[in-house]
């Protein structure tokens, strides 16, 4: 049998090239006065969210947008957090607003979101985005079904009328990658916790994208020979690894193309929040 080579998408590069074409129009913008800005805020001590929001700031600080950074207190009450989230709103140096979530536990997560101004809202998780998307008008894409999609077109391989299978179906990354491989022409399937043949779904896939949250749940064979594969989980080992959803061993030498966990989609939806922001402040 021919043995092939697993042909891997390089997210870490491609979000390198996305952060200097923003970088460049950014410095183009503040030629006219204009300087994009992102405002995030975090209540309390989660670690991981402690790391994405530095992580934010330095992406902004890379491509030469303006950024605020508000760390709050868990004690924070949900008035105190809505009342920021309201002047920020209103606040013309602010084009992008986030509220890094989780938010702790007495806080209620969709009043905050609801808080946020559609026009500021760079995650695109507000119905107005998720409703915009899915009747094809213009709207804040969420970021890393974004980068799924940039990823797709790095392989060179059409879209449109291609089988997609989407295996997960949350409001962040499941259902609003569907939209977009629909809107690119795909014919696409959505699985989840409930769906019955699985495997079988899978191997009618040209494009999958996984987004489950179990590590290496996806093996090679569920996978067709030439597909492309998009592996959104980010699952950490009691060891402290961080594997995605699919077994990359197990697609070892055969034709086909994944984004590898780390360095696939985790750099791309930050670079996305970066490209949000600044169609945010060129609107
Ligand atoms: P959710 O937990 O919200 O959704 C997981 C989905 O997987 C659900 O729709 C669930 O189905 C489905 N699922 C669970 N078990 C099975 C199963 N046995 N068979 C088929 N489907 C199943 O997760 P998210 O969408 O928020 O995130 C998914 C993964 O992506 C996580 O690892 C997360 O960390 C990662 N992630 C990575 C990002 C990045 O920047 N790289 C950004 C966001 C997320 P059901 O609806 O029926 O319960």
């Amino acid at each position: 049998m021919q043995k092939f080579m697993l042909k891997l998408i390089d997210g870490k590069q491609l979000a390198q090239k996305r952060r200097e074409e923003i970088k460049r129009t950014v410095e183009q913008l503040k030629a006219k006065g204009i300087v994009p800005g992102l405002a995030v805020v975090l209540v309390g001590e989660d670690a991981a969210s402690q790391i994405y929001v530095r992580n934010k700031e330095k992406a902004c600080e890379e491509v030469g947008f303006y950024s605020e950074v508000y760390r709050l207190p868990e004690s924070t009450s949900q008035e105190e957090l809505l009342q920021l989230i309201k002047r920020l709103n209103h606040d013309e140096k602010i084009h992008g607003l986030l509220v890094q979530l989780p938010v702790p536990a007495h806080i209620d997560e969709k009043a905050v979101i609801h808080a946020i101004d559609a026009r500021k809202d760079v995650d695109g998780f507000l119905p107005e985005n998720l409703g915009s998307l899915l009747i094809g008008e213009p709207a804040f894409e969420p970021c890393t079904p974004k980068g799924c999609i940039d990823l797709i077109k790095q392989t060179g391989i059409e879209i449109t009328g291609k089988k997609a299978v989407v295996v997960g179906r949350s409001n962040i990354v499941g259902k609003p990658v569907a939209m977009m491989l629909l809107r690119e022409n795909a014919t696409v399937t959505i699985c989840h916790s409930k769906t019955k043949n699985l495997k079988e779904e899978l191997l009618t896939a040209d494009i999958v994208v996984a987004a489950v949250g179990k590590s290496n749940f996806i093996t090679g064979d569920m996978i067709k020979d030439g597909a492309v594969v998009i592996d959104v989980g980010m699952n950490r080992l009691e060891n402290g690894k961080l594997t995605g959803d699919v077994d990359q061993a197990s697609l070892e030498g055969r034709d086909c193309w994944l984004t590898p966990v780390p360095g696939g989609v985790g750099p791309m939806t930050i670079t996305m929040l970066m490209q949000n922001t600044l169609e945010s402040a060129t609107r």
